[in-house]
């Protein structure tokens, strides 16, 4: 069974904005910081086509976090998992997600997982193409493919604050360079990560993405597999040990739906077989996680039965 009520979703909706004044916007990276904190919006799409949603769902969000799971998803089909995973790893970490701190303890060194920015980075590195540009110029069309729409850009405003004020990542990038696991200029690979992240979508689109991830790669409305099989359930996976930062582990026993989060307050969430689900919350938790936005999927996984693992 699955909600497709829109007054029903209305209703959710209204209850979970209430815990957005818990939350706070995320302004390290200072454009973020104009969000309004209430904003709260939810698309959900079905494989049949329908789509229902609440709140301003045609307003716009950078992808941030979530942009991870779609460049490892580019990137491995573009290098296959075994190259992927010698260097970056498949653990969860218990830290924030811009954490310095595992790094020093592994030999090589080897970020834990794609899904914290130190394997972010890594990934967005091992796009295949050259250039910054280049390789944007292939991660641009398959978000836009993903989300079927060919008009995706991104907020050039957000990506050149966050480029400006980028130094934990840059510090990160150099300490994997100084370990060889990255090889380029820092400064062109913070220019293609930075506008990578400031990828812009609606709740609509996000949800499209995640109805791809939740239907194993088929886009809906082609049928065509633009993600082979196993690397969409690989993708999946990383979202359920790692998609909601130092957060996966109660997210996943509270409400268990594959999910990744953004600082710009979005979360992407991949029912398995059912629906995507695209949730724009900017009031953050001290996780970085939308405040609202989870409490309207735990109000929905409760509803429905949506843990995969009841
Ligand atoms: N662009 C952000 C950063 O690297 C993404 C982090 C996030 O969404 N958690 O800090």
């Amino acid at each position: 069974m699955a909600c497709r009520s829109k007054s029903e979703l209305n209703e959710f909706v209204k209850e979970a904005r209430t815990y957005a004044k818990y939350g706070k916007v995320a302004d390290y990276i200072p454009a973020l910081g104009k969000a309004n904190a209430n904003d709260l919006s939810i698309a959900i799409r079905y494989p049949d086509g329908e789509c229902i949603s609440a709140g301003d769902v045609e307003k716009k969000m950078t992808l941030q976090s979530i942009s991870k799971v779609i460049t490892l998803a580019l990137v491995l089909m573009d290098r296959g998992p075994e190259e992927v995973f010698k260097y970056v790893g498949m653990e969860p970490t218990g830290d924030p997600f811009n954490s310095i701190a595992k790094l020093e303890e592994t030999t090589p060194a080897k970020p834990l997982n794609p899904m914290i920015n130190a394997g972010a980075l890594v990934v967005t590195h091992l796009i295949k193409g050259g250039s910054a540009d280049n390789r944007f110029e292939r991660l641009l069309p398959f978000v836009q493919t993903l989300a079927n729409n060919p008009a995706i850009s991104v907020n050039e405003e957000i990506a050149r604050s966050e480029f400006e004020t980028s130094n934990l990542n840059r510090a990160l990038c150099y300490f994997l360079k100084h370990h060889r696991v990255i090889n380029e200029d820092i400064e062109e690979l913070m220019d293609l990560y930075t506008r990578q992240c400031a990828i812009e979508v609606s709740s609509l689109e996000l949800a499209r993405i995640g109805l791809v991830f939740a239907l194993d790669g088929v886009d809906p409305e082609s049928g065509k597999q633009i993600i082979p099989e196993d690397i969409a359930r690989l993708c999946k996976t990383f979202m359920v040990t790692c998609g909601m930062y130092n957060a996966s582990g109660e997210f996943a026993i509270k409400i268990g739906i594959p999910a990744k989060s953004g600082v710009s307050g979005g979360i992407m969430g991949s029912v398995p077989e059912k629906f995507g689900i695209g949730i724009f919350g900017p009031a953050l938790d001290d996780k970085g996680n939308s405040i609202a936005g989870i409490k309207l999927l735990e109000m929905l996984s409760e509803r429905y039965h949506l843990s995969m693992f009841s």
